[in-house]
C-alpha cells in the first residue's frame, strides 16, 4: 500500500467519523423539528379555534333571531362589518336555509350570487346545535381558512348561523418563525458537530496513525518498533496487543534464527552428504560434502531436478521410491568417477500434514568400511591358508611315521626334521601374527629411549652371522658412529631384523648389503640396500600388505611368513614415520624408513 493510498483511507475514515456525527445530529434534529412542528401547529390551531369560538359567541350575542328571520340586512350588514374590523376576521351570517344574509367581506351584490352554504360542514354542525369548526381551502377567497360557526337560537329553534373565518396564513407565520429558530439551531449544532467531530476524529486517528506506521514497519520485517500507549481505552488496548504481538514475533524470529543457524552449522559440517528434495523432485539444498562428492556447486544444482543436476540414476531411483512410497529407502551405490567409492544412500520422506512434501537424502561414504571388511576376510582366508600348509605337512609325516616309517632307520630322523621345520614355521607364523595384532591394536605404548643406532644395527648384524656366511654376503654398516635416536629400542631392532632378513633371503650368492643414513632435518632416513633379486614394478605398491609375496613358494621355502614388511610398516608408523622401497628387478632393492629423531 502506498503512502497516498493510506492517506486517502485515513482521510475517508475521518470523513466517515465526521459525517456520522452530522448524520446523528441531523436525524435527531429532524425528529425533534418534525414533532415540534406538528405539535406547535396543532396547538396554535387549537388556540385560534378557541379564541375564534369565543369571538363567535360575542358576535352571536349581537345578532338576534329576529334579524335573521326578517333578513334585516340593513341592520346586519353594518353590524358585522363593524365587528369584523374590531376582531380582524371575516363574519358571515347565514339563515337556517343556508342562504348567506350578510358577509363582512362581500357586498350585497356579491352575496346574492354566493352559493347556498347549507352543506358547509361547519354550518351543518352549527345548524345541528353545536359549535361547527372546519379548516379548508376557501373557494371564495382562494386561501386556507379556519371556520367557526355558532347557531343563532330563538328559544329552542335555530334560525340561523353566524360564522367567523380567519385565514390560516397567520398560523403559518407563527410556525415559520419557530421553524427559522429550529433551523438556526440546527446549523449551529452542525458547525459545532463538525468542529467537535474533527477534533475527536483527529484524536482517535492519531494513535491509529501511529499504529499504522508501526505496523508498516512490522510488515517490512522491523519488529523492534513499539506503539506508545497513550490511552486506556480500546485503542490503548489495541496498542498493547500490537506491542505484545511484535514482541512475540520478534522472540519467535530470534528463536527461529538461532535454530536455523544451528541447523545450517550441522548441515554444513556433516561428514555425510545431505540433499533436501521437494515433492516434485527438485533440489532445495545440498551440503558441502555433496559438493565434494559430486564435484558440483550448490548454486548450480539448487532448484534443478536431481537427475538433471547430479546424473546418478541409482540415487534418483532411491529418491523416486521414497517420494512415491512415503517410507525410508536405502541402497548401496558405487561411484566410479573420479575415484571408485562406495556410498550408502538413505532417502527419508518429509511429511507435511501426512502428505509427502519432499525427502531428505543422506549419503554416507562407506568405502573404507567395505575395504576393511575385504581386508579382514582376506586376512582370515590368508591366515587359514598359511596355517593349513604346515599343519597338513605335519599331519602327513606323522601319519607316515605311525604307519611304519618310524622303524625306517634311514628316513625316520629325516621325517622328524621336516615335522620340526613345519612346527618352526607354524611357530614363527603365530609369533608374527601375534606381534602384528599387537601392533595393530594401537594400544601399545612405545617404550622410547635415546640410543645409538649404529651400535643397535651392529648387534642385529651379529645375529645374522651364520646366514651371511652361508651365502657369502658382504654387509656394510655405514651408519655414523655418533648417530643416536629417540625410539623404541626393541622395535627398532625388529625393523632392522626383518629388513636384513629379507635382504639376505632375497639376495644372490656373494651378494652385498649396505645400510646407510640420510639426515633430513629432525628426521633420519635409513636405507637397507641389497644386490638381490629385486621386486617387479607391479608388486612394489603392495609389498607392505600382509601376506603379500612376489613369489609365495620361494618365500615359504625360505621360511618367510609374508608378514615381515607389514610389521616393519606398523612399527615405523607407530613412531610417526614412513616406509618405502625402490627396486630394479634382477639387480637390487633399496628399502628405506624415516624416523623422527
Ligand atoms: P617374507 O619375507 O616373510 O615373505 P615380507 O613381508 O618380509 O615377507 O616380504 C614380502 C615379500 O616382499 C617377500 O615375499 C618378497 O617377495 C618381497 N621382498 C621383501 N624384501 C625383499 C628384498 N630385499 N628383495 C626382493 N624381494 C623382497
Amino acid at each position: 500500500m502506498t503512502g497516498i493510498d493510506l492517506d486517502m483511507r485515513i482521510r475517508s475514515f475521518k470523513l466517515k467519523l465526521i459525517f456520522s456525527y452530522i448524520f446523528v445530529i441531523v436525524l435527531s434534529f429532524g425528529f425533534i423539528a418534525f414533532f415540534l412542528d406538528k405539535k406547535l401547529e396543532e396547538n396554535s390551531l387549537r388556540n385560534i379555534e378557541t379564541s375564534l369560538t369565543n369571538q363567535a359567541y360575542l358576535v352571536e350575542s349581537q345578532i338576534t333571531a329576529e334579524n335573521i328571520k326578517n333578513e334585516d340586512i340593513t341592520h346586519l350588514e353594518p353590524l358585522i362589518i363593524a365587528l369584523s374590523e374590531k376582531i380582524k376576521c371575516r363574519i358571515t351570517v347565514i339563515n337556517s336555509a343556508g342562504k348567506v344574509l350578510a358577509d363582512s367581506e362581500k357586498s350585497q351584490k356579491d352575496i346574492s350570487q354566493m352559493e347556498n352554504h347549507l352543506y358547509r360542514p361547519e354550518v351543518r354542525l352549527a345548524l345541528a346545535g353545536g359549535v361547527g369548526i372546519d379548516t379548508r381551502y376557501s373557494s371564495t377567497l382562494k386561501i386556507g381558512m379556519l371556520y367557526v360557526a355558532l347557531p343563532i337560537k330563538e328559544k329552542k329553534d335555530i334560525t340561523g348561523v353566524v360564522r367567523l373565518a380567519l385565514p390560516l396564513e397567520s398560523v403559518g407565520r407563527i410556525l415559520n418563525e419557530i421553524r427559522k429558530i429550529v433551523l438556526l439551531g440546527l446549523i449551529l449544532a452542525l458547525v459545532l458537530a463538525f468542529v467537535l467531530a474533527s477534533i475527536i476524529a483527529a484524536q482517535t486517528i492519531s494513535p491509529i496513525n501511529r499504529m499504522i506506521h508501526v505496523s508498516r514497519k512490522f510488515s517490512e520485517g522491523d519488529f523492534s518498533r513499539r506503539v506508545l500507549q497513550t490511552s486506556k481505552d480500546e485503542i490503548g488496548e489495541l496498542a498493547v496487543t500490537l506491542n505484545k504481538m511484535a514482541q512475540d514475533i520478534e522472540d519467535k524470529i530470534k528463536e527461529a534464527k538461532t535454530q536455523n543457524q544451528k541447523m545450517s552449522a550441522i548441515f554444513n559440517s556433516m561428514i555425510e552428504g545431505v540433499i533436501v528434495i521437494n515433492k516434485a523432485g527438485h533440489i532445495i539444498s545440498v551440503n558441502p560434502t555433496i559438493e565434494r562428492i559430486f564435484s558440483v556447486r550448490r548454486v548450480d544444482v539448487e532448484g534443478k531436478l536431481f537427475l538433471e543436476a547430479m546424473r546418478n540414476n541409482d540415487i534418483a531411483e532411491v529418491i523416486g521410491a521414497a517420494l512415491k512410497r512415503g517410507e525410508s529407502v536405502s541402497s548401496e551405490i558405487t561411484l566410479i568417477y573420479p575415484v571408485r567409492r562406495v556410498f550408502e544412500v538413505n532417502a527419508t520422506p518429509i511429511f507435511d500434514n501426512k502428505a509427502v512434501d519432499g525427502c531428505l537424502v543422506v549419503i554416507h561414504d562407506i568405502t573404507e568400511i567395505r575395504r576393511l571388511e575385504t581386508v579382514r576376510s582376506d586376512f582370515v582366508a590368508n591366515v587359514s591358508h598359511e596355517l593349513k600348509t604346515p599343519l597338513t605337512s605335519i599331519k602327513g609325516f606323522v601319519e607316515t611315521l605311525l604307519e611304519g616309517a618310524l622303524d625306517d632307520k634311514e628316513n625316520n630322523r629325516n621325517f622328524l626334521k621336516i615335522i620340526q621345520d613345519h612346527a618352526d614355521r607354524l611357530n614363527s607364523l603365530v609369533e608374527d601374527l601375534l606381534s602384528l595384532s599387537h601392533l595393530e591394536s594401537k594400544e601399545i605404548a612405545l617404550n622410547k629411549s635415546n640410543f645409538n643406532l649404529r651400535q643397535q644395527l651392529e648387534k642385529v648384524i651379529l645375529g645374522f652371522k651364520s646366514q651371511l656366511k652361508d651365502k657369502s654376503i658382504d654387509i656394510k654398516n655405514e651408519l655414523p658412529a655418533s648417530i643416536s635416536i629417540n625410539a623404541d629400542k626393541d622395535r627398532t631392532e625388529q625393523v632392522f631384523t626383518n629388513l636384513i632378513d629379507n635382504a639376505i633371503k632375497f639376495n644372490k650368492e656373494k651378494g652385498s648389503i649396505r645400510i646407510y643414513v640420510q639426515e633430513e632435518g629432525d628426521k633420519i632416513k635409513v636405507f637397507v640396500e641389497d644386490s638381490g633379486i629385486g621386486i617387479p614394478g607391479k608388486d612394489i605398491s603392495r609389498i607392505f600388505e600382509r601376506f603379500y609375496r612376489v613369489d609365495k613358494a620361494r618365500s615359504r621355502e625360505l621360511g618367510g611368513t609374508g608378514l615381515g614388511l607389514s610389521i616393519v610398516k606398523h612399527i615405523v608408523e607407530l613412531h610417526i614415520g614412513s616406509v618405502g622401497v625402490e627396486s630394479t628387478e634382477g639387480f637390487s632393492s633399496k628399502f628405506w624408513f624415516i624416523l623422527p629423531r
